[in-house]
Parts: C-alpha cells; sequence; structure tokens
C-alpha cells in the first residue's frame, strides 16, 4: 500500500534526517515509528505527504510515485492520505460537526466551500463517524469548548471522512494525558482494523506503541534499526 525506497532527506543546514530509509507498508497494516527526537520521524512522515520534500528516493501509494508529481496531482493523491496530528489542528471557531466536514474538502479552499451546502451522504458519514468515536451528542458544540481527547477524536474523524488509503499519524497523544493517551491510540488502531487502513503512527511513547501495534519500526539517526514485533524491542532502543 505504501513502500519508501531510498529515501533521503538532508535539510539545508546539512542534518541528514533520513538516510536512504526503505520501508514497505501492506494494505491494512498498523505500525509504529518510534526513536529518540531528532531521528527523523517527522520528517519521514512529512515525506510522504510532501510537507518536506525529499533529497532522494520514492515514495509509492498504491501504484501511484509521489515525489515527482504535479501540484494538481498531488493534491489529489493527498486526498488518500488521512493526516492525524499532534495539536489537533482544528478550527475552533467553527463546530465540530463543520471540523469532521472539513476532511472532505481538503484544505485548500476549506472556507469558500463552506458557503455551498454539503452533500447529505457526507453529513450523514459524518453523524457515523462522530457516533463510532463517542461524540455524536457533540456535534453542535464548537471545537474551543472540547477537551484535548475530544478534540482528537474530532481529528480523527476528520482524517477519516476522506475515506482515505493510509493514515498519517504524527504524535497523537504528546498533548494527551496516559489514560486518555490509550483511548486515543486504542481507537485509531481500532478503526485502522475496521477499514482495513494502514497506518504510520508516529509515537514518542514506546510502552504505547507496544500496546497497541504488531510491528514497530525504530528510527535512530535516521535509519531504520529495528525492524518487528514489539516483543522483540530491546530496552535500548
Ligand atoms: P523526530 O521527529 O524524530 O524528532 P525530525 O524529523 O523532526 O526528528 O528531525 C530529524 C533531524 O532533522 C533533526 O536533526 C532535526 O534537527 C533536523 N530537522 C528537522 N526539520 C528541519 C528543518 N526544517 N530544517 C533543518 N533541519 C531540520
Ligand atoms: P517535532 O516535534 O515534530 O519533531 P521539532 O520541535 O523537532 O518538531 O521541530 C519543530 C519545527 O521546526 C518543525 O517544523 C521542524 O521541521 C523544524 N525544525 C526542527 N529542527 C530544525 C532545525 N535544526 N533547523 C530548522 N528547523 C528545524
Amino acid at each position: 500500500m505504501l513502500r519508501l525506497e531510498k529515501l533521503t532527506k538532508t535539510y539545508k543546514t546539512g542534518d541528514q534526517a533520513l538516510k536512504s530509509v526503505d520501508l514497505d507498508i501492506p494494505e491494512g497494516q498498523v505500525l509504529a515509528l518510534i526513536g529518540p527526537s531528532g531521528a527523523g520521524k517527522s520528517t519521514l512522515i512529512r515525506c510522504i505527504n510532501r510537507l518536506v520534500e525529499p533529497t532522494s528516493g520514492q515514495v509509492f501509494l498504491g501504484g501511484t510515485e509521489l515525489t515527482h508529481l504535479s501540484a494538481g496531482a498531488l493534491r489529489r493523491e493527498r486526498r488518500r492520505m488521512g493526516m492525524i496530528f499532534q495539536e489537533y489542528a482544528l478550527v475552533e471557531r467553527l463546530t465540530v460537526m463543520e471540523n469532521v466536514l472539513s476532511g472532505r474538502l481538503g484544505y485548500v479552499g476549506f472556507w469558500r466551500s463552506f458557503l455551498r451546502r454539503f452533500p447529505q451522504p457526507d453529513v450523514d458519514e459524518a453523524f457515523r463517524l462522530l457516533d463510532r468515536v463517542g461524540l455524536l451528542a457533540m456535534a453542535d458544540k464548537r471545537a474551543d469548548e472540547l477537551s484535548g481527547g475530544q478534540r482528537q477524536r474530532v481529528g480523527i474523524c476528520r482524517a477519516l471522512i476522506q475515506n482515505p488509503a493510509v493514515l498519517l499519524v504524527d504524535e497523537p497523544t504528546a498533548s494527551l494525558d496516559p489514560k486518555t493517551s490509550r483511548q486515543i491510540m486504542r481507537l485509531i488502531c481500532e478503526l485502522c482494523r475496521e477499514r482495513g487502513l494502514a497506518a504510520i503512527i508516529n509515537i514518542h511513547d514506546v510502552a504505547l506503541a507496544q500496546m497497541f501495534v504488531q510491528r514497530v519500526i525504530g528510527l535512530r539517526f535516521g535509519a531504520i534499526e529495528f525492524d518487528g514485533p514489539p516483543k522483540d524491542l530491546t530496552p535500548d532502543v
């Protein structure tokens, strides 16, 4: 579903954030990306959606190679990547429902589109998703009235309403308390299983990763130094 070949990123500052990373993620597989701060985890995720331009190497989503796409084609491919962020990236003044529906619009032309009515199937799907994550009663609340865990649930719904092929998840629990973090990780992993979605979850907390995923990638100095089931992790990874 998602394949990285010799993916390399050297920033203008000379930082070698990724050194020829090869990675193959089959359909439906959820993997956790762990490693110390500065290992290259964020860079890896951002090279996939090209928020960061890779220096060399290739990224395949399904059969499509992403690093050479034009702006228009890239916009279409990005619709197949659901993003979930550490700080949720909700629009605070909009309602929960509107934030979820914004996932149908992409990040460009978003405000303008609110002047139009949403198609009923999108609204129905948004209600189904909110129900699934336990936020149905909050649909008309403003995003800034929610707790951190509730916000992340909205972020999850917004990513899923795109009907993505893959989820890119960047530190989803870094701003949450331990109990809420477990709930959010469980929810993300359950939803991926239900929908057969592949996901990369960039996560600091190794113990949390071990609880929920079958495959862990350990990154250090921009290279993969561990790839396997969590039970094979040694304490120094
Ligand atoms: P992680 O997400 O694992 O903490 P990052 O991908 O953020 O790692 O960073 C990997 C390396 O690349 C670090 O050395 C970091 O300082 C460097 N880096 C990240 N972003 C930039 C940038 N925009 N410009 C220059 N160097 C960067
Ligand atoms: P993260 O928690 O995602 O690893 P960081 O605190 O490493 O975030 O970086 C925050 C922002 O600064 C990011 O946009 C990252 O790309 C950029 N950045 C990180 N390291 C450097 C660096 N050495 N030089 C320039 N920009 C950097």
